[in-house]
């Protein structure tokens, strides 16, 4: 399931990490190495066990059966070197942005010169340098998730993991965030949960999909997509559902050695130059009695990916 990665790279070895809450079982039996300077996502959908999975890592949580154990950092203690920014914001309301990075900071032992420094650093990498005497309660709620992310790494830490960075963000601090984690990467470790595939595949450098406790798969996004096959998917919408007419276009579409997916009033069809068969496929539908509403040609993502492992969508 998992590429061997050279020794001396990987920074975290995660084995058999499993939960169990009564006859729940949230996390089951997952392992993964962790390479340095990478980003690593674990998509998943609501309730796969993403945020438990994490909780085990930071050590919040403790795990029925397995480990988590940092490689190379022999002196340190794990809970510095992991920043950790949860789904939901925490922060003291009455602290200005600067006030609370500088607490935090302090809380770790880290000298106040330098803390200012980095606060202020990252203050403005993350669009927040003109608040900096504001209060936290006093953000907006995009603003309140970008501070977060700053208290996660104001103490320098070598890991940083955030989950769920872009929920509740507008497209405009989605882009900021994501700028923000690509070149924060160049320099720490990052592990980040989304249910969000796109903003797996544009982020991260290797994707663990889970749903139901289980790692389904472990791959880099492309590599991913490439597992149920290369090529554009083309979605054919029709007037009216015959199901008859629907089942039989299908059936002849399938004799060209094409993947078809039969949704509730559409079809999905994936293959290596989709495009080259446009007219002949259009033809068929029509000659069957299909009337077509309308045409959309798209690359295959991976929600394909995960519709293709589990039989359902991310969302469902
Ligand atoms: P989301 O995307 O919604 O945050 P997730 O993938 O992070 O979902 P988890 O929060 O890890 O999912 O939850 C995994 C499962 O464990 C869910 O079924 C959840 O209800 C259950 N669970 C989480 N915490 C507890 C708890 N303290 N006691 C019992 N069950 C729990």
């Amino acid at each position: 399931m998992q590429e061997t990665i050279p020794k001396q790279n990987v920074v975290l070895k995660v084995q058999n990490l499993k939960k169990q809450y009564e006859t729940l079982t949230a996390v089951n039996n997952i392992s993964f190495d962790i390479i340095k300077n990478e980003i690593f996502g674990l998509l998943g959908p609501n309730g796969a066990g993403k945020t438990t999975t994490i909780n085990m890592i930071c050590g919040l949580l403790p795990p029925t059966n397995g480990s988590v154990k940092f490689i190379g950092f022999p002196d340190q203690d794990p809970k510095s070197l992991i920043g950790y920014c949860p789904q939901e914001n925490i922060f003291y309301p009455k602290l200005t942005c600067l006030e609370q990075l500088l607490f935090i900071g302090q809380m770790y032992g880290k000298p106040l010169q330098l803390l200012k420094e980095r606060s202020v650093e990252l203050l403005e990498l993350l669009g927040l340098k003109d608040k900096m005497n504001t209060w936290a309660s006093k953000l907006s709620g995009g603003m309140k998730r970008r501070l977060n992310i700053c208290l996660a790494l104001v103490h320098d830490p070598e890991i940083l993991i955030l989950d769920e960075p872009e929920a509740g963000l507008d497209p405009q601090s989605r882009i900021l965030v994501r700028d923000f984690i690509k070149t924060i990467s160049k320099r720490k470790t990052i592990i980040l949960t989304t249910h969000n595939m796109d903003e797996a595949d544009r982020l991260a450098d290797r994707v663990a999909i889970i749903d139901h406790g289980k790692l389904l798969l472990l791959e880099t996004p492309q590599n991913l997509k490439k597992t149920v096959g290369e090529g554009d998917i083309l979605e054919i919408y029709f007037e009216a559902h015959n199901e008859t007419a629907i089942n039989q276009f299908i059936h002849k579409v399938t004799l060209l050695s094409m993947n078809v997916k039969k949704n509730i009033n559409s079809v999905s069809i994936k293959h290596q130059n989709i495009i080259d068969h446009l007219s002949s496929i259009k033809n068929m539908a029509e000659s069957g009695g299909l009337t077509i509403s309308e045409i959309k040609l798209r690359e295959n993502t991976l929600e394909d990916v995960f519709i293709h492992l589990t039989g359902r969508s991310l969302r469902q």
